[in-house]
């Protein structure tokens, strides 16, 4: 069967049709402008071949319940053109086939569940810290909803008294989004991060903040496996950093073989990049069921 699969971000959109057990058949990258502009050129992508289903892990906040009247809407986001936009209802309309929708994030979380290192796991955190921090987040075998859906990123985790710079998030002074987010390591110390290689106190101070984030988030959900994405962990030299503080952090309250072999407890995403777009075309196949 093939499934059309799309990761709608703020900046791009990547489409794709694979199979599923996770094989891409196709993928193309379309700028996001206005629905007005970008919503035809997706549709344009999937016609003519042949899909059976459409899953989609769409930027937030988006409505993911269900019996919500707004179900698969766009709904309160800062890119005023989306806002209240309904993704699923344009896709229906054109493309008449189930559709599936989840954050971005735990579309990654579900693609890492089913195709990469979570494999046969039933509770997992995945992270992304990039422009923004995102958790996906899957309990007991399902993506975590709620009233709405979780928004880990915005987590408070106090601020360090020796922290040069100020959070970026506007609504919070101490959450780790606003902390740790890419856009917050360029704000605090004026250069973009990928310049900042070299420069120990930048890391340090990113790793203490994502390690409190994720003590926390490894306190409340028990994940089996903590997974990090984004472009921020691009910079590799974070993983032992993090780990070694979440070690400390938790300072042994979890006696668990999976804290106890940290390197494969807190680990990179497995699928090359891929594993928004993977998860999203198990959300179409799940749409089906
Ligand atoms: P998005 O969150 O927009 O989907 P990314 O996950 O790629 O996209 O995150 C982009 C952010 O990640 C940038 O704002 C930048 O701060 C940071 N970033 C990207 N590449 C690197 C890198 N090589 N090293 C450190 N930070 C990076
Ligand atoms: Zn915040």
């Amino acid at each position: 069967m093939i499934f059309g699969a799309l990761e709608a971000g703020g900046t791009k959109m990547v489409v794709a049709v694979g199979e599923g057990n996770g094989h891409i058949l196709e993928k193309q990258s379309i700028p996001t402008t206005t629905p007005e502009e970008t919503i035809p050129k997706i549709i344009d992508f999937f016609q003519g071949k042949g899909i059976q289903a459409l899953g989609i892990g769409a930027f937030g906040p988006v409505d993911v319940v269900k019996t919500s009247s707004t179900y698969g809407y766009i709904l309160n986001t800062p890119k005023l053109a989306w806002k209240q936009f309904d993704l699923v209802g344009a896709f229906q309309k054109a493309l008449q086939v189930p559709i599936g929708i989840d954050t971005d994030v735990n579309g990654s979380c579900l693609g890492e569940m089913t195709y990469g290192c979570a494999k046969g796991l039933q509770n997992v955190l995945y992270l992304t810290i990039g422009t923004g921090i995102g958790a996906g987040i899957a309990v007991d075998g399902k993506l975590l909803h709620g009233m709405l859906h979780p928004e880990g990123g915005h987590i408070l985790i106090g601020k360090n008294a020796h922290d040069p710079g100020q959070s970026v998030c506007p609504y919070h002074d101490s959450c780790m989004e606003g902390l740790a987010s890419g856009p917050s390591i360029e704000a605090r110390w004026g250069k973009k991060a990928y310049e900042l290689v070299d420069k120990q106190v930048v890391w340090e101070l990113e790793s203490e903040y994502l390690a409190k984030g994720i003590v926390n988030m490894i306190l409340l959900l028990s994940p089996q496996k903590v997974i990090l994405g984004g472009g921020v962990m691009n910079q590799t030299q974070l993983f032992p950093m993090i780990r070694e503080k979440v070690i400390m952090l938790l300072n042994h309250y979890y006696d668990t073989k999976e804290i106890a072999d940290v390197e494969q407890y807190i680990v990179p995403a497995s699928l090359g990049g891929d594993q928004g777009i993977m998860g999203a075309i198990r959300l179409a196949e799940l749409s089906m069921q």
